[in-house]
């Protein structure tokens, strides 16, 4: 059986947390849950990576791109 490989996905979703600023652009920092799900050949199953990252001007190319 084929593996789909084309169901991994960058999702990112804002969260209701509050945000702040970020000394270095200035602008407001908003703290995003950035889910990454991952195949693991071991488990034959997807396993979801979830960590709260703050995105910026400096670094939301990267996060959203
Ligand atoms: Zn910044």
């Amino acid at each position: 059986m084929a593996k789909d490989r084309s169901f991994a996905a960058k999702v990112a979703k804002a969260s209701g947390k509050k945000s702040d600023q970020c000394s270095v652009c200035n602008s407001t920092t908003n703290h995003v849950l950035f889910v990454k799900s991952v195949y693991s050949d071991q488990t034959r199953s997807w396993k979801f990576n979830e960590r709260y990252l703050r995105v910026c001007k400096c670094n939301q190319q990267e996060v959203y791109g």
